[in-house]
């Protein structure tokens, strides 16, 4: 086990000089007012794993935003205070920020529903958390600096390599803990202890009733991991997306998967179209996870290419008739997801295609600016990409004799 010597040591190893000061600071002024004020989440799992981290969460036994005032008082900086949530953000003279908080309990109503909240002391506030490893604080008053609560196991759980929740009902009251528990198991390469693997199972067909953004919002974090193709497999061994869209990801949508990802649509959304795409009622499914505009017009837009399939000795001309109208980012979604040749060495052609007439060359043969502009470069474009017309010189003659002909 660490002692509070120890920990005082990695912290003093792994924060700026700055920060370790001001925490130092901020325990002696808690000290003068009674309080109790204690680093949480993370950032303390990061000191005993050795990483870094620099994400500073206070929670005091008292009142947070009347505290952080306090502070401000003493030592400088702006706050910005959020009542609702009885959070306070504090920058320092020098530009450092801290979040700080009142400790707090929270009750859940109705299982998946958002709890409610009354304020409370430091063990409570502990065990509202997502796992052990999670629930651990660090005093930092001058009396108790470096001494650390872990009421939960967390040091066991990191010694085991295990990712454990605190209670029983922890995945019913909600269930996009077993999105994060995957998420931090990935990242630490740790496994979930056998009873909260067990109690996820139970509780994935209860992430149906989460909002889509929340769901969504885990998943992003889960792709920011760079993890998503284990993530997806571990997921779906707790029953995740068959739950939530009657399917089972197969070797096939997963190295989808893989080349989405790999060109950089990182988007919790896109994953969730992937995986989707081609199944049974793939547009109704996503449906519900299409939140913005610019999703609505994508889905429109991948419908729109589907409705005309191209047929095997369509030549690229055609193609580009046909598609250049989309985006370019559209085309190659659509290119993966349907696993069409014909329309990859489109994209790569297109991608690779450098014009060989501009604007400029259009107005030295006396064409005068307008849509004529663009039907011209287009009808050259497609020539290029038939390879009829190769060079800069054969384009030049070629627009010269459509301007003999009066175009
Ligand atoms: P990271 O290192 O990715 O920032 P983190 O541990 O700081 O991870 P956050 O998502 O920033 O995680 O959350 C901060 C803390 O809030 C967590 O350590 C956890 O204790 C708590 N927490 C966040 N989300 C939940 C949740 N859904 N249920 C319970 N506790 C949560």
């Amino acid at each position: 086990p660490v002692t509070d010597q120890s920990i005082v040591t990695k912290m003093q190893a792994q924060l700026p000089p700055d920060t370790y000061n001001l925490l130092r600071e901020i325990g002696a002024i808690a000290d003068s007012h009674g309080i109790n004020v204690y680093l949480i989440g993370g950032i303390v799992r990061d000191f005993l794993l050795n990483r870094l981290n620099e994400d500073i969460d206070l929670v005091v036994e008292g009142d947070g935003i009347s505290f952080a005032h306090t502070i401000r008082e003493q030592l400088g900086g702006q706050i910005k205070t959020h009542e609702q949530f009885a959070t306070a953000t504090w920058t320092t003279p020098t530009n450092i920020k801290l979040d700080i908080v009142t400790c707090r309990t929270e009750y859940y109503d109705a299982p998946a529903a958002l709890p409610t909240v009354r304020a409370s002391n430091i063990r409570e506030d502990l065990r509202r958390r997502d796992f052990s490893i999670n629930a651990l604080a660090l005093q930092i008053n001058k009396s108790d600096f470096g001494k650390l609560l872990d009421f939960f196991q967390g040091q066991e759980d990191m010694d085991n390599k295990e990712i454990r929740i605190l209670h029983n009902l922890s995945f019913i009251e909600d269930p996009t803990r077993i999105v994060r528990a995957i998420r931090f198991a990935l990242r630490f390469d740790y496994t979930l202890a056998k009873q909260t693997e067990e109690l996820a199972l139970n509780a994935s067909y209860l992430l149906k009733q989460v909002s889509a953004t929340r769901f969504l919002r885990e998943i992003q974090l889960l792709i920011n991991e760079e993890t998503i193709i284990r993530g997806v497999k571990l997921l779906d061994s707790l029953h995740v997306w068959q739950s939530l869209f009657n399917l089972k990801p197969t070797i096939e949508s997963l190295m989808k998967l893989e080349q989405v990802i790999a060109y950089h649509f990182n988007d919790a959304f896109i994953v969730i179209l992937t995986l989707n795409y081609g199944q049974h009622n793939w547009k109704q499914k996503v449906k519900r996870y299409s939140l913005t505009t610019k999703q609505n017009q994508l889905i429109q837009q991948l419908e729109a290419m589907q409705t005309v399939p191209l047929s095997k000795n369509e030549t690229m001309s055609s193609i580009h008739n046909r598609y250049h109208m989309f985006k370019e980012d559209t085309i190659l979604l659509y290119t993966i997801l349907t696993e069409n040749t014909l329309l990859r060495n489109y994209v790569e052609k297109r991608e690779q295609l450098k014009p060989l007439l501009t604007g400029q060359d259009l107005l030295m043969q006396g064409i005068k600016p307008g849509p004529i502009f663009s039907d011209i470069l287009h009808q050259l474009t497609c020539f290029q990409l038939d390879n009829e017309i190769i060079n800069r010189n054969d384009a030049l003659t070629w627009l010269q004799a459509k301007r003999k002909n009066n175009l």
